[in-house]
C-alpha cells in the first residue's frame, strides 16, 4: 500500500505514524515543519505563552499562599526562546519517530495531478510525481482575514503574527471572543496589555453554556478587561501611534494594537482537488463520510480541511481511524468517531472544558436530563491551592443514570474533563464516578461528589 499523506499537522502525523506501523509506504510531504500550524503557531505556542500567564497570575496570589508579596517581571526575549524551544522539540520528537517507523518525510509542497498522483515540490526547482494508492489532505487551515483589515504585521495582526511578540501592546484590541479570541485576551492580559474585547453577540463564547460563559466574563471584568457586548467590527484605522477599531454601531475603540480572532479558512486552495475530482465546498472545506473518505474513495480528508471540529485532538484521532481504514482494519471492531463527545478546553483563567451534551443544549432539545453542580469552593484541594474559583457541571440521564457530558470551569479543567469524557464515550454511570476511589485532596474528588 503506497500512502502519500500532504501535510504534517495532527491529522497527517498520526495518518502517517498508524499506517507505517500497520505496512504501509508511507511518503508525508510537508513545507514547513513536522507536527503542523499546530505546533508553529497555535496548539503549543499559545500555550506555552499561557502557561507562563498562569505562573504570572500564581505569582500574584503568593499572599494568599503564605508569601511576601511576589512582582514577577516578564523577559520577552526568554519568552520567545521558550516558545521556540518547546515548539521545535515537539517538532523534533515527532520527526524521530515517524523516520523510526520508516515514513518518508518530504518537504516540500504537494498538489494531486490526478486521482493518483502527487506531485512534490521541493522548491529547488525539482518536481516528483508521487504514485499513491490512498491519498490523505490533511492541510488543515489558516486564520480568516476580513476584507475590512489590512495586515501589517505590526499593529494589525492575526494570531500566526502576534507571538512571541516583539513588545508588550500597550493596549491590545481583540477583535473574536470564540475560543482563540478569549485565550489571547486571558494571555496579553496576563502579560499586562490593557485589552478590549469586542463581542459580537451578547456574549463570549457564544457557542458555549450561558453559566460558564459568565463565568468567563465576571472573571475578566475584575481583572479590569473591558468587555464591547453587541458590536461588530467593520473597519480599522491604523496610525503611526495605534489603531482604531470601528464597530458596526458606531463605536471606535482606540488601542495600540488590533488583533482578529474571526475564525479561519480551509487549506484547499492550489491542491489540484480539481484535477483529482475530489469535490470542495463552497465554504473550500473537503466534505467527507464517516471514514473521512471523499466523494473519491481512495482519497481522504481529516483535520480542520474536512470542516469537522477545528481541534488538533480530533484531527490526531482522523488520521488514526484513515490509516486504519486505508489498511483495511475497519472491518473489525471498528467504532465511528463521535464527534458530539470530543472533550474540549479553553485555557483562560479559570481554565473551562466541556464534553457531550450542555445543560442549554438539553434544555433546547426539551430532553429530561440530571444536573448536578459542585463549587470549587467546596474541594479541599481547590482550597489549599488558593484558588477555589469554579465548579464542576454533571449532565446524566436520570433514568439510566448515564453520563451525557460535563462542563468544568475552574484550575485544571482541561485535565479533569478527561474523567467525564472517558464516562460519556463509555456509557457509564454516575454511580461508576461516585464509587471510584479517587485521590484525597484532589480536584477530581469534586467529579466524584457531583456524581452522588
Ligand atoms: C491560536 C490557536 C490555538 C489553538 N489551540 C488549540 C488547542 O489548544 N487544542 C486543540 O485541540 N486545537 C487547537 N487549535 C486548533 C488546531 O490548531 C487545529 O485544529 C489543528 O492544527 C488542525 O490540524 P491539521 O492536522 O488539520 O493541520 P495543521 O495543524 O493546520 O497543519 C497542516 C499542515 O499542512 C501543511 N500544508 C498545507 N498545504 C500543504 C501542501 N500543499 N503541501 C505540503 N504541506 C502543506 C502546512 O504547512 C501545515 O503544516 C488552535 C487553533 C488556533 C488558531
Amino acid at each position: 500500500m503506497r500512502f502519500v499523506v500532504i501535510g504534517g499537522g495532527p491529522a497527517g502525523v498520526r495518518a502517517a505514524s498508524t499506517a507505517a506501523r500497520l505496512g504501509a509506504e508511507v511518503v508525508l510531504v510537508e513545507r514547513d515543519v513536522v507536527g503542523g500550524a499546530a505546533n508553529l503557531w497555535d496548539c503549543i505556542p499559545s500555550k506555552a505563552m499561557i502557561s507562563t500567564g498562569a505562573l504570572i497570575s500564581r505569582a500574584r496570589r503568593a499572599e494568599l499562599l503564605g508569601l511576601a508579596p511576589l512582582t514577577p517581571t516578564v523577559d520577552l526575549g526568554a519568552l520567545a526562546h521558550r516558545v521556540q524551544a518547546v515548539s521545535d522539540q515537539l517538532a523534533a520528537s515527532m520527526t524521530r519517530q515517524l523516520e523510526s517507523q520508516g515514513v518518508r518525510i518530504a518537504r516540500g509542497t504537494a498538489q494531486m495531478t490526478g486521482p493518483h498522483g502527487v506531485a512534490l515540490d521541493s522548491g529547488d526547482g525539482t518536481v516528483e510525481v508521487l504514485d499513491a494508492d490512498a491519498v490523505l489532505l490533511a492541510t488543515g487551515s489558516s486564520p480568516r482575514v476580513p476584507d475590512w483589515a489590512e495586515l501589517d504585521g505590526e499593529r494589525v495582526l492575526t494570531t500566526r503574527q502576534a507571538y512571541p511578540p516583539p513588545v508588550v501592546p500597550e493596549h491590545l484590541v481583540v477583535i473574536g471572543s470564540g475560543v482563540t479570541g478569549v485565550e489571547f485576551v486571558h494571555m496579553f492580559r496576563s502579560l499586562g496589555s490593557a485589552v478590549t474585547l469586542i463581542v459580537s453577540r451578547q456574549q463570549v463564547l457564544p457557542a458555549k453554556d450561558p453559566e460558564v460563559a459568565a463565568a468567563l466574563e465576571a472573571d475578566f471584568l475584575s481583572r479590569g478587561v473591558r468587555l464591547c457586548i453587541g458590536a461588530r467590527a467593520v473597519g480599522i484605522d491604523r496610525s503611526s501611534e495605534g489603531v482604531a477599531v470601528r464597530c458596526d454601531d458606531g463605536r471606535v475603540i482606540s488601542g495600540s494594537h488590533a488583533l482578529i480572532c474571526i475564525g479561519s479558512v480551509p487549506g484547499s486552495a492550489g491542491l489540484g482537488l480539481d484535477s483529482a475530482g475530489v469535490i470542495v465546498n463552497a465554504a473550500g472545506y473537503v466534505p467527507v463520510n464517516h471514514h473521512c473518505q471523499t466523494n473519491i474513495p481512495h482519497i481522504y480528508a481529516a483535520g480542520d480541511l474536512s470542516g469537522r471540529l477545528p481541534l488538533a485532538s480530533v484531527a490526531a484521532v482522523q488520521g488514526h481511524k484513515v490509516a486504519e481504514h486505508v489498511m483495511g482494519l475497519h472491518t473489525r471492531q471498528h467504532r465511528h468517531l463521535d464527534y458530539d463527545k470530543a472533550a474540549s478546553a479553553i485555557f483562560t483563567e479559570p481554565e473551562i472544558a466541556d464534553v457531550g451534551l450542555a445543560e442549554a443544549e438539553a434544555f433546547a432539545l426539551g430532553r429530561k436530563i440530571r444536573v448536578t453542580k459542585v463549587p470549587y469552593a467546596a474541594n479541599a484541594r481547590a482550597l489549599i491551592d488558593g484558588d477555589p474559583r469554579g465548579f464542576v457541571k454533571l449532565v446524566s440521564d436520570p433514568a439510566t443514570g448515564v453520563v451525557l457530558g460535563g462542563s468544568i470551569v475552574g484550575a485544571h479543567a482541561a485535565e479533569l474533563v478527561s474523567v467525564i469524557a472517558l464516562a460519556v464515550t463509555a456509557n457509564l454511570r454516575v454511580i461508576d464516578l461516585a464509587e471510584s476511589l479517587f485521590v484525597h485532596p484532589a480536584l477530581a474528588e469534586a467529579l466524584a461528589e457531583a456524581a452522588e
